[in-house]
């Protein structure tokens, strides 16, 4: 008998601690240094990892003292859900707080980060980082909130 995953059946603010980090892909996009607009506000994503981004794996070189990097690391909770609009739209804490359903390449579906790396939608091997920069103009990405 099929089971209603729990992502499609429990809202955000009601998610376990262990649903609610299980959710987030991997993708490292959030990882990325943005650019704000100072007269629209608009937000702007770079090609500009964290330092502390592996780009091979999309993941935080040291997940559990990331507040501790001196990166301005962001939690993400519950009580932001109505912010998440600054986020990569293909996050899955922003598409779930849009009423949308998880994309089908994401880990939560298909068991791993393969089909969301074929897909082209992590930073992975296509990311710089800060020492590289000579003009953040020049890594600005073209859709402001995708990578
Ligand atoms: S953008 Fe969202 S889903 Fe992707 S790594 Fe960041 S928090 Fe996780
Ligand atoms: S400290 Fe880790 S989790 Fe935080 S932005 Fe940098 S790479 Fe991402």
């Amino acid at each position: 008998m099929m089971t209603t995953p729990f992502w499609e059946s429990t809202p955000l603010d009601s998610m376990t601690e262990e649903q609610w980090e299980s959710l987030c892909d991997g993708c490292g996009k959030c990882c990325l240094h943005k650019l704000m607009d100072e007269d629209t506000d608009e937000v702007y994503y770079t090609n500009v990892a964290c330092s502390w981004l592996n780009s091979e794996t999309c993941s935080c070189k040291d997940y559990a003292n990331r507040f501790q990097s001196g990166e301005e690391c962001l939690k993400l909770t519950r009580d932001k859900i109505s912010e998440f609009n600054w986020l990569p739209e293909t996050c899955s804490y922003r598409v779930l707080a849009e009423g949308k359903p998880l994309p089908a390449w994401h880990p939560l579906i298909t068991g791993d980060k393969k089909a969301m790396h074929d897909a082209g939608e992590s930073v992975k091997d296509s990311v710089v980082y800060e020492i590289d920069v000579v003009d953040w103009e020049d890594h600005v990405l073209n859709h402001p909130n995708r990578s």
